[in-house]
């Protein structure tokens, strides 16, 4: 087998690929995706995804290290393993984040990365479908959409931020540099009633190109060098029992697109690494990078849930008679709570003093889960609010641990490791308490149930949240970008030190981006198949 790119993973980042190089009919692409076809009704259901966190063929059932962060729980780390990959499992909202984050990647010495170098390729990915708006591209695949609904409850949270001074903004993808505190709505990967994964939307056009062939349930090994170049990988196809590996040839180049966890941990498995790590696993080093695998960075959340009245919530509306008028509404209108991602509306705010820009993104839902128990929605009418600190200082890593691909790497985010990580998570909760008793929704609330009163000192909620808290499901930066001893990537996403090879998905952030990854991934992905591109050119005119 032979393709002019092999691109190992499907998710997020590798369906732009497949999409964008399948786009000159002369170039052949194999996408090599270790999970299925994308079948599964609940992808597709917007809200769906509540019911996959777990699932067992459609996620990889990771767990993360047990840690101080989180009080010594090894929690779930759920990732997408199936055509579309996080985007098929995640909770829709579509946000670029702060153009800081972009001004700093570029501040770091990535040429080309900085807000106005970025902002053509969120552009170039976008189909949106709100009102016309120059921030907003409507040529793109990626289906992007406003809240159509806004539940009475959000209304509430969102005339309390203003009561605090936050700044109401009517588009979250529109805040200038140097935006201060501010509230706006959610926008989500979603077209219609249906979700805007990256599959739907880019692979499903490519699909019938016969310039490229898509491999599912295919787990790919490692990586086939000759002396420093890339040549293909290795990979076999079917569950643990097939031992038998076949090998497929890039005659141009190799792109590992597989993910936060999956890209350091292939690069590892085929002896890309550092040499530490990699004796310890009992895997000889064929080029030494000790970054593969470190700088890993991710969101952590704990959340805030109070009881209310006069307002009506998921709660109610998700039981009963209510539901099945909700079911009613998603097929018949293409609306209702089904249509719903894991948040409605989203508040940034400064609680660092130290912080030029906000710090913590605070992200609410008109619904509540009983306390102690996962996903299960409590019977009384509820809001929810959950903090995480934007810009985490905390490092962790993804190392390999044996030769076999099949087991897990070690995955550690290290939440919490830092002292501004912790003030940020602490600030965070008591900026939610602030919010919940500003009159516009203070009237509303019988009594704050998650944490409850029981926790009041910074040391309590500080324990309270690494008791309860969890991912944001933001794994990246594991492959950092840049031009030092750590890094992985240079701004072309080519591997330091070996040729034929890049890494183009979440795992090359220099720094986790402020807020959710999904949009800045597919930015990611266009911009590296726009070097890809570049590159074949300038090789055909030399
Ligand atoms: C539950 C959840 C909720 C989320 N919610 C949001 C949200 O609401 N908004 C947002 O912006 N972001 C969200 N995210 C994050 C966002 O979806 C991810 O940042 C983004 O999808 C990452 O894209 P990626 O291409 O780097 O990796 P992925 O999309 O994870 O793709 C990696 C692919 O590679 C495959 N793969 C891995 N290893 C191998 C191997 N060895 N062989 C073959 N294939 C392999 C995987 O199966 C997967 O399909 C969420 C993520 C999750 C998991």
């Amino acid at each position: 087998m032979q393709a002019d790119y092999v691109i190992v993973g499907a998710g997020s980042a590798g369906c732009v690929l497949a999409n964008r190089l399948t786009e000159d009919p002369n170039v052949r692409v194999i996408l090599i995706e270790a999970g299925g076809k994308d079948w599964n009704p609940l992808i597709h259901i917007p809200v769906g995804y509540m019911k996959l966190l777990d699932h067992k063929t459609i996620t990889w059932g990771f767990k993360a290290e047990a840690d101080p962060g989180t009080a010594g729980r090894a929690i779930a780390y759920p990732r997408g393993r199936v055509l579309g990959g996080s985007s098929s499992i995640n909770g829709l909202i579509y946000i670029r984040s702060q153009p800081e984050d972009y001004d700093h990647w570029a501040q770091l010495g990535n040429r080309g990365w900085g807000w106005d170098d970025v902002l053509p390729f969120f552009r170039r990915a976008e189909n949106w479908t709100g009102e016309d708006a120059e921030i907003h591209g409507n040529t793109g695949f990626l289906t992007t959409s406003p809240m159509t609904e806004q539940p009475e409850a959000c209304h509430a949270i969102i005339a309390a931020a203003q009561e605090l001074g936050l700044e109401f903004r009517p588009d979250v993808n529109n805040l200038p540099r140097g935006t201060g505190d501010s509230i706006g709505w959610c926008q989500q990967t979603r077209g219609g009633r249906r979700r805007a994964s990256a599959a739907a939307t880019y692979l499903r056009p490519a699909k019938k190109r016969p310039n490229l062939q898509i491999i599912t349930h295919a787990l790919v090994h490692h990586v086939v060098f000759k002396d420093k170049r890339a040549t293909g990988v290795v990979f076999s196809r079917g569950g643990a029992g097939n031992n038998k590996v076949e090998i497929v040839d890039a005659a141009r180049e190799v792109i590992l697109s597989a993910g936060a966890i999956g890209s350091p941990h292939v690069l590892q498995l085929s002896g890309v690494g550092d040499p530490e790590v990699l004796a310890k696993a009992g895997i000889s080093v064929h080029h030494a990078l000790p970054g593969v695998g470190r700088n890993f960075q991710d969101h952590y959340i704990a959340r805030m849930s109070c009881y209310v009245r006069d307002l009506e919530t998921l709660n109610e509306r998700a039981r009963g008679l209510g539901f099945a008028n909700e079911i009613a509404k998603f097929f018949f209108q293409g609306k209702g709570m089904l249509t719903f991602g894991a948040s409605l509306c989203a508040a940034s705010v400064k609680v660092l003093p130290e912080s030029a820009t906000p710090d913590v993104q605070c992200v609410f839902a008109p619904a509540s889960y009983k306390p102690g128990l996962i996903r299960k929605l409590d019977e009384r009418p509820g809001i929810t609010g959950g903090p995480w600190q934007m810009r985490p200082l905390s490092r962790g890593h993804v190392l390999v641990r044996t030769p076999d691909p099949r087991e897990q790497p070690a995955i550690n985010p290290r939440y919490l490791a830092e002292d501004t990580d912790q003030r940020a998570m602490v600030g965070g909760l008591k900026f939610l308490r602030r919010l919940f008793a500003a009159p516009a929704i203070a009237k509303h609330i019988i009594a704050e149930n998650v944490p409850g009163p029981d926790v009041q000192s910074d040391d309590e909620l500080l324990d309270y949240a690494r008791a309860n808290g969890s991912t944001v499901y933001h794994a990246s930066c594991s492959c950092m970008m840049g031009d030092h001893a750590m890094s992985v990537v240079d701004d072309q996403l080519r591997v330091h030190g070996l040729e034929g090879l890049r890494v183009i998905d979440a795992s090359v952030m220099p720094a986790v981006t402020s807020t959710n990854t999904n949009a800045p991934t597919i930015m990611i992905a266009e911009k590296g198949a726009a070097a890809i591109k570049d590159a074949a050119r300038e090789q055909m005119a030399a």
